[in-house]
């Protein structure tokens, strides 16, 4: 095999003896030791990895290092950077370009843009990345809600046939200006308005241009195997490769139906169609506290939507419906919704909505607890975390093997707020209480979803494995150390493991600690046209 390669590489470079070049310890990072997991699924294996410029150059035992810089990883694994296919990043990279929180738990690339939030001047938005330069790569979606409030607003109505070809217009730029796919939020103002032709003619567009469709669906609860259902058949009305975001159950009396969700996938693979999904691996979401409001009532913008709000008639109608909803929660209490931040008061934050209604003087009522959520509504609503999922369903949803683990985070701004703590912990709580305490899924098994399961899904080539000639994304970790610490009550805590993690073959990180290096990349979908 190796007199082959050395043959092999010595022909494609003209016969300039480039293996005798490496030979001569031409290296810049030589990682020595390390138990190599590379990305595939395959088995752990005892190696050395030889670093030069952002690829990784040489794989095998007894790395001459030279005058490399040489980390002796005894005991520790090498594995891919971890890619990260669900984040919301705008607005918080230029507060935070570090990307501490995803860094730290061993992520090197994130996808943004999903839950069809994203800028819609995508070229614009890449080449503000590329100056500013992050920790970590980036690839973006285009968000449909955004397409659509550029082209109608907020407004609670389909588009009209030249309103429809502006926003697939707007969505063909963005693939061609390197869009890896088009996103939706079928539960947020306005794409809950939309139907679903209008989500099939975009999608059509995305896949003209290679990219894929990634689906918060209309519904992760009660409705949620319609809501399958739909995004399966956008894939194969679209022809579109499939990737269902955040894969869930919400609410208790859905607990279990995991047994007919995962079923649906496994069955859409079947047929022939590229579905995928992907989890967080925790038992409470994150979103908008407007979710709890009847989307009708937050049409057409914040000033409208307060207006409503003030009537009577209306709060009466919300308070109904949000009593209907926590009833099917088989729950007394607004205590499942927590919230993670408000702005004009930042010492509710933390805090369920009961125990807010109590702070404020009301009665210990849901109804009163309901008028208390319109209230901060009326101040600016808030970031909430809501517990409403079973370990169960979590661990079902994970032994399935085309599922990946991804964050649903931005980036963190250390100490604000109180966020969910899986922008902090996503990998380092897979890899220990998922992979290590409970066996629930094997350690390269775990690394393959986290790394070549999401490459190939999302077209990062070059990315998503440990082998010669890919870039040098890689994470060195210790399996035995390696832990979340972020928890629902004290969410700012990095994880801990993460020795060293390279992007593009600088190091980020060194002896756990973030280098500040910023040697992330803008990685463009198959679509670009330059
Ligand atoms: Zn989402």
């Amino acid at each position: 095999m190796k007199v082959m390669s050395m043959f092999l590489k010595m022909t494609s470079f003209l016969m300039i003896p480039c293996y005798i070049i490496a030979q001569n310890n031409n290296y810049d990072i030589v990682l020595k030791n390390g138990k190599v997991i590379d990305g595939s699924g395959n088995s752990w294996f005892y190696s050395d990895v030889a670093v030069k410029g952002n690829k990784i150059v040489l794989i095998q035992k007894n790395i001459q290092a030279g005058n490399a810089k040489t980390i002796d990883v005894t005991g520790l694994i090498i594995s891919p950077g971890f890619i990260d296919v669900h984040t919301h990043i705008e607005g918080d990279e230029i507060k935070t370009p570090t990307a501490d929180n995803f860094i730290l738990d061993g992520v090197t690339t994130v996808v943004t843009g999903n839950c069809g939030a994203s800028k819609v001047m995508i070229g614009e938005y890449l080449k503000f990345l590329d100056s500013l330069r992050l920790s970590v790569n980036v690839a973006t979606l285009i968000g449909h809600n955004d397409v659509r409030r550029a082209v109608i607003g907020n407004a609670n109505r389909a588009p009209d046939e030249s309103e429809m070809q502006k926003m697939e217009l707007l969505v063909d730029q963005a693939m061609r200006q390197g869009a890896v796919g088009l996103s939706t939020g079928l539960i947020y103002i306005p794409g809950t308005y939309s139907k679903m032709d209008e989500i099939v003619r975009l999608a059509k567009v995305a896949a003209r241009n290679n990219g894929l469709y990634a689906s918060h669906m209309r519904n992760e609860g009660d409705s949620v195997l319609i809501a399958i259902q739909e995004a399966i058949t956008i894939g194969r009305e679209a022809k579109i490769p499939v990737e269902i975001s955040h894969f869930k159950l919400s609410g208790q009396r859905n607990w279990g139906r995991s047994n007919e969700s995962v079923p649906m996938i496994i069955a859409a693979r079947k047929e022939g169609l590229d579905v995928t999904i992907d989890q967080y691996p925790y038992t409470a979401s994150s979103t908008s506290m407007s979710t709890m409001i009847p989307d009708e009532i937050l049409a057409d913008g914040a000033d409208s939507v307060k207006a409503r709000l003030q009537r009577p008639d209306v709060r009466k109608y919300v308070i109904e419906s949000m009593l209907k909803n926590l009833k099917k929660r088989k729950l007394k209490h607004f205590s499942y919704a927590v919230v993670a931040y408000h702005r004009a008061d930042t010492t509710l934050n933390g805090k369920s909505v009961e125990e807010i209604n109590l702070l404020k003087g009301k009665k210990h009522k849901a109804k009163y607890e309901a008028e208390t959520v319109i209230d901060l509504m009326l101040q600016g609503g808030a970031g909430m975390v809501f517990h409403g999922m079973s370990d169960e369903d979590v661990e079902a949803i994970m032994k399935y093997p085309f599922n990946m683990f991804a964050s649903d985070a931005s980036i963190r701004e250390y100490g604000q707020g109180k966020p969910h703590p899986r922008g902090y912990g996503t990998n380092s709580r897979v890899l220990s209480m998922y992979v290590r305490d409970k066996k629930i899924i094997s350690l390269e098994e775990a690394i393959r979803r986290m790394t070549s399961l999401p490459a190939q899904k999302f077209q990062l080539k070059e990315r998503g494995l440990i082998h010669e000639g890919m870039i040098a994304d890689i994470v060195v970790f210790d399996e035995m150390k390696v832990r979340d610490l972020s928890t629902y009550d004290n969410p700012h805590q990095y994880s801990t493991g993460f020795r060293y993690v390279l992007v593009n073959g600088q190091l980020v990180v060194e002896n756990e600690k973030h280098t500040g290096v910023r040697s992330g990349a803008v990685l463009y979908g198959p679509g670009r046209h330059e």
